[in-house]
């Protein structure tokens, strides 16, 4: 055995660099968070190669004073607590006086400061863990800080470091959390000296979510409060029809702190419980005001995770919260609006909406018995105004999914009888024995006699599935038909998305989507996908950007063409409200030997449900 010895300063402080600083943007955050403690209300932060080759973070705060300077960048060097019992009382994002050590540690660390009581300012270097002491310079009152070669002398930490793109995406990530937990500041990120946000002051929280989200997303948003003692919780929260592939967009702040907490997340996911379809997760934006003592804050390097005393009860006020607030808001009214141009179709389709997600819910299993379902609309149509009737007593109507009976393609299927313990399945059924006429109801739903009883096909769900087949196919041999542009359609889009949008150029290409550069944060369309005819340019662009900014790494290569495939297909499939000519739904059906995997829509909804006639003559009381 080696003999035991205490390990240098410096050695100390890479380890704790190690914890702290990951990557560029903790950089970021660390210097910010310092500026906000400072009470700076402008902080300028601009970074160069996505903050790999120099960081910059310029506050108005308070400054450090000249004979403070050496202490700032030494390691457990703090002015924000004193004592043990601070700790339960933190009332700054700081606390644990490791950042800018731990940062001067692994690259070159350039501080200038100056506070308003003195004359001139002071700089401090430190590279590699080494201070050139404290030297004066001119500056404006407050602090800059510039941190150049990140991790020039620890390489392994270097190479873990990914493309400019996916760290500029975590620096921006880094840089949206602390601006939009503090609305009262000014904040600018800049990138290779182009401005990515400019964020002035301002006097309400929704006005900084519209800066940082987009206000597309902020129109749908909803506000929430609730008070539980000393805790209160507000914030919004979005519509059930804007939702994410992943929780990216679920921000929640504990006294101005972004943290993340998988046990609130999980509230959230179950107040959106059948409001959204699976594999998707609902936004939200929400603030936590507690007293200090009843969270610790020093459980995680970084702070991004807390401690709560009592996260059972949180976690009730939070469900709670946005439970009655769906309870109280007609949620259907809003989705139609946004999918329905025709507003003389609204109560209709209000009506239809209701029963679609009935329909669903009952397809899912989630509803067990017809009586637990609120009265059936009458508004909704005759064709439907009779069918969930609460019947006393009644077995309720059983209804498969297709998948049960396509899910073995070979061979012979046993065929259960129907018995009263077990409840029947379906007899099993080939995508032949599919009808190739159907009446359209409510302009969404086909429903047609098939061999065993009656089948419902949701249009939208066939159509999409069909599509994404079939573009899959012509991507794999590379025959898209891409449509020119007579005139090329300038984009804007924001500088993160075209900065995304251009590194995957070529994979949007394979697409049928060309683009190029037009200078600023526009991109050029010259050809889009043929198969979108119908769809604005601009709108498939904007979707597929969102497909590829999806993941917060860099994603799998053939992940993200899958994803896109799906993006081009869901936006060009029939919607939930068009009309078909009949001709247009033998059409529909008669493309179904496309899929070989007919019973989901890419999205993870069933296409279409099956009721037996056996069931049908069950509830019928014929048999
Ligand atoms: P912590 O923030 O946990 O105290 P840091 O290493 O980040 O530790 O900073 C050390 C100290 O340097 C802070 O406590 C603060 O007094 C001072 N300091 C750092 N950045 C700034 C700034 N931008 N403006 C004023 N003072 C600062
Ligand atoms: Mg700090």
């Amino acid at each position: 055995m080696p003999k035991i010895q205490r390990l240098s300063q410096g050695l100390v402080n890479k380890i704790a660099a190690g914890e702290v600083i990951e990557r560029p943007a903790s950089v970021v955050k660390e210097l910010m968070e310092n500026a906000v403690d400072a009470g700076a209300t402008r902080i300028d932060v601009s970074v160069a190669s996505g903050g790999v080759e120099m960081i910059r973070v310029a506050d108005n705060g308070c400054g450090i004073a000249a004979d403070e300077l050496e202490l700032a960048v030494a390691s457990h060097a703090t002015s924000k607590i004193a004592s043990a019992d601070d700790l339960f009382a933190v009332g700054t994002l700081g606390f644990r006086g490791e950042a800018l050590a731990s940062i001067g540690e692994v690259s070159r660390l350039l501080l200038r400061s100056r506070t308003a009581q003195d004359p001139g300012g002071v700089q401090i270097e430190v590279v590699g863990g080494r201070s050139s002491g404290v030297s004066p310079c001119g500056c404006p009152v407050g602090t800059t800080v510039e941190v150049r070669s990140l991790f020039f002398n620890t390489p392994v930490r270097r190479k873990f470091l990914r493309s400019t793109q996916t760290e500029l995406g975590h620096t921006s990530e880094a840089f949206a959390r602390i601006a939009l937990a503090r609305h009262d500041v000014h904040f600018t990120l800049k990138h290779n000296d182009r401005e990515l946000f400019d964020m002035p002051q301002s006097a309400g929280w929704l006005e900084r979510i519209v800066a940082v989200a987009g206000r597309q997303l902020a129109e749908s948003l909803m506000w929430v409060e609730s008070e539980d003692g000393p805790v209160r919780l507000s914030g919004y929260v979005a519509h059930p029809s804007q939702s994410r592939g992943n929780t990216r967009l679920q921000y929640l702040f504990l006294n101005g702190r972004c943290i993340r907490d998988r046990s609130l997340q999980h509230a959230l996911g179950e107040a959106y419980r059948g409001l959204l379809m699976t594999g998707r997760y609902p936004i939200a934006f929400l603030a936590l005001e507690l007293p200090p003592e009843m969270v610790d804050v020093n459980v995680h390097p970084t702070k991004l995770e807390v401690r709560f005393q009592d996260l059972g009860r949180l976690y009730s006020q939070l469900l709670s919260t946005l439970r009655s607030k769906f309870l109280t808001t007609d949620l259907t009214t809003r989705v139609e609006r946004s999918t329905d141009e025709d507003p003389t179709q609204a109560i209709d389709e209000e009506a239809a909406g209701r029963l679609r997600q009935q329909v669903v819910d009952w397809a899912k299993g989630k509803i067990e018995s017809w009586g637990e379902l609120p009265a059936p609309a009458a508004a909704a149509g005759d064709q439907f105004g009779g069918l969930p009737e609460p019947a006393g007593g009644a077995r309720p109507l059983e209804l498969a999914a297709l998948d049960r009976h396509w899910a073995p393609a070979d061979g012979d299927e046993p065929t259960e009888p129907p018995s009263e313990a077990s409840p029947p399945s379906p007899p099993s059924s080939r995508p032949s024995a599919w009808p190739s006429k159907a009446l359209q109801v409510h302009n969404r739903y086909l429903v047609a006699e098939s061999d065993e009883g009656m089948v419902v096909i949701d249009q939208h769900a066939l159509h999409e599935r069909i599509l994404y087949e079939h573009l899959r196919q012509r991507v794999l041999s590379g025959a898209v038909e891409s449509q020119s542009l007579l005139m090329p359609e300038p984009v804007d889009l924001s500088p993160v998305e075209a900065a995304a949008a251009l590194e995957h150029a070529e994979l949007l290409a394979r697409l049928g989507m060309k683009i190029e550069p037009f200078g600023g944060d526009t991109v050029l369309i010259s050809a889009y996908p043929a198969m979108l005819a119908n769809v604005s340019p601009a709108a498939v662009l904007h979707g597929l950007v969102e497909q590829l900014l999806g993941e917060g790494k860099a994603p799998d290569r053939r992940d993200l063409l899958d994803k896109m495939l799906h993006a081009v297909a869901c936006k060009a499939a029939v919607k939930a409200g068009d009309r078909l000519a009949p001709e247009e739904v033998e059409a529909l059906l008669g493309q179904r030997h496309l899929i070989d995997d007919a019973h989901h829509c890419p999205h993870g909804r069933p296409t279409a449900v099956v009721f037996s006639r056996e069931e049908l003559d069950k509830h019928f009381k014929r048999i």
